[in-house]
């Protein structure tokens, strides 16, 4: 396993000096995150290239946003998020594909997004609905010799292994978000890897609380805070074979997100 760390593009900051600081604090992989589709340029795509072989930083994984409002919390969350909103669901298809093509740009072999709300039951049209799009981001991302994973965090493990099943490509994936799963009170992250595991490509490390309300997610906190058991999962990961990144995901800014990803590091240096 190697660690990395996740850096945000935005058409504002200088994606070198992120990736600078990616190799400074002593990374050797990245996953870039994208939400904002301007930044899908030639122009772009050469200058995170450049950045890329200048520090010697692997990019693992691009991470894919969509346009369109994003609440992340149980209510607006199953009307905004991923591709379950219907009127918004042709167009994030097409941002997916757009940035599938970018990735491709960088030369990423693999591509990840929040797919939303999944529908728990396998009955209900809106499931049918979901997979067909996502099939059809899938297949594009296949094109681009891609694998396309999923950000876990807003459906059970076992409706997440069952949409891999019936998508049924080859190329399909997931970034383990061990975090999301509890901040959305959905699986303890270590029992998932039983359901799905296999389909473990790339990993965040980050932490956080179970939710203590029913409208609101659990509170993310630094590494070794919250209750991922990080031994365990690190454990789980092996015994599975994986030998994939672990990309440190901190969401919040400034020096103590600086903080926090240094003591996350020297964590997980131990366990790897
Ligand atoms: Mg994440």
């Amino acid at each position: 396993m190697k660690l990395g760390l996740l850096v945000c593009l935005t058409r504002n900051a200088d994606i070198e000096d992120k990736i600078k600081r990616v190799a400074e604090m002593g990374f050797a992989s990245c996953q870039i995150t994208c939400w904002d589709m301007d930044c899908y340029t030639e122009d772009m795509a050469a200058r995170i290239k450049n950045a890329l072989d200048t520090y010697g930083v692997t990019l693992s994984t691009f991470w894919c946003g969509w346009s369109g409002k994003a609440a992340w919390n149980f209510y607006e969350g199953q009307r905004t998020l991923g591709l379950v909103p219907a009127e918004r669901r042709a167009e994030r298809v097409a941002d997916l594909k757009r940035g599938s093509d970018f990735a491709r740009a960088l030369g990423a072999t693999q591509i990840a997004t929040h797919a939303g709300f999944l529908p728990e039951d396998p009955n209900s049209p809106v499931y049918a609905e979901v997979v067909t799009a996502l099939r059809e981001v899938a297949a594009h991302a296949k094109a681009n010799g891609q694998y396309f994973l999923f950000e876990t965090g807003q459906e059970t493990p076992t409706t997440l292994l069952r949409t891999i099943e019936d998508i049924g490509l080859d190329n399909l994936g997931i970034n383990l978000d061990p975090a999301n799963f509890i901040l959305y009170g959905k699986a303890n992250p270590v029992d998932a890897l039983d359901t799905i595991g296999r389909y473990v490509r790339d990993v965040h490390a980050k932490d956080g609380l179970y939710p203590t309300n029913g409208r609101e997610l659990g509170a993310e906190v630094a590494l070794g805070e919250g209750k991922v058991n990080f031994p365990l999962l690190i454990a789980g990961l092996k015994a599975l074979g994986y030998d994939g990144p672990i990309t440190i995901e901190r969401e919040i800014e400034g020096e103590k997100q600086i903080a926090d990803i240094i003591s996350g590091k020297a964590l997980l240096e131990k366990l790897i």
